[in-house]
């Protein structure tokens, strides 16, 4: 009489053995440090930007709709890089920034700043 081996039968079962390999989903560890400096990173992507008022805002053709007059307005004080386009886009920081201009959800942006490449 032949007795299977326990083993062979508890092995893992698929749905978690996938779990255990998917990457983590929390976010990069002080993400928040880590974020290009908005004048740099503004600079790339809205090439029209102009100088900084002493406000510490600069305007340039926003990309989120057909621009034809310096409608976007981004902010160079401090990290958060806010941005509003007063042509009715909306406002937010750089993270919304980027995951609008490119389609992400708020992790995927976050990830792309802090490791992607630039
Ligand atoms: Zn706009």
């Amino acid at each position: 009489m032949t007795r299977v081996p326990h083993d062979t039968a508890t092995h893992l079962r698929p749905s978690r053995a996938v779990a255990l390999q998917t990457p983590s989903r929390r976010l990069p560890g002080r993400w928040r440090q880590r974020l290009p400096e908005p004048d740099a990173y503004y600079r790339q992507h809205v090439p029209s930007l102009g100088r900084a008022g002493d406000d510490g805002w600069a305007q340039g053709l926003c990309p989120f709709h057909d621009d034809r007059t310096p409608s976007l307005s981004v902010n160079f004080d401090g990290r958060r890089g806010g941005w509003i386009c007063f042509a009715g886009c909306g406002k937010g920081d750089l993270v919304a920034f980027h995951m609008r201009l490119k389609g992400l959800g708020f992790r995927e942006a976050v990830r792309d700043l802090v490791e992607g490449a630039r």
